[in-house]
């Protein structure tokens, strides 16, 4: 299987010491280009940055990648809930993998019971969780909502997976 790994935006507001984007030093090894020049993939992860900062232009993003690829899966990769619009999302897209990070944030609590209580509404969907294991506030995790819940560190040597082709959008 082959697969897109798409830099939607290299914004984020929150400042993990492990940041992957830092580690692997993205923008050396990334092909920079437009939605338009990524070609067909099996595959295709929306990631950041952090995506859900602007909703409307995942929406765009997803529905052209489903409308040119109906055949291939789409994920989204984030750390947020956005109130508005997830439900005209969820058309085009296959599952959503959220993280929760250190630092742990207030409001990083309530975004993650309102993905969860997205995800229980959502059952033919795939929901992943992942969870540095450094996080030391409470959640109340209900295990049925998830897919795959996985506890882990994030890594120092984190390495692009060989099966994987990296993207960083232009504006
Ligand atoms: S949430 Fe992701 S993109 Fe943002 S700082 Fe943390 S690791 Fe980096």
């Amino acid at each position: 299987m082959n697969k897109a790994r798409i830099i939607t935006t290299l914004q984020c507001t929150r400042h993990c010491k492990l940041c992957s984007n830092k580690m692997l030093r993205v923008e050396t090894k990334a092909v920079w280009c437009k939605l338009t020049d990524i070609g067909n993939y099996d595959e295709y992860i929306l990631t950041g940055g952090e995506p859900l900062i602007d909703i409307g232009r995942i929406i765009d993003i997803a529905w052209h990648l489903k409308n040119e690829h109906p055949r291939s899966e789409i994920y989204l990769y984030t750390t947020l809930f956005s109130m508005h619009s997830m439900d005209e999302l969820m058309k085009y897209i296959d599952g959503i993998t959220y993280s929760v990070h250190v630092p742990f944030l207030s409001s990083d609590r309530y975004h993650f019971m309102n993905m969860q209580n997205f995800a229980n509404r959502h059952p033919n969907k795939s929901f992943r969780l992942w969870i540095d294991q450094h996080v030391n506030g409470y959640l109340e995790i209900r295990p049925a909502d998830w897919d795959r819940i996985t506890v882990a560190p994030m890594l120092k040597d984190c390495k692009l997976p060989e099966d994987e082709q990296l993207f960083i959008l232009e504006d």
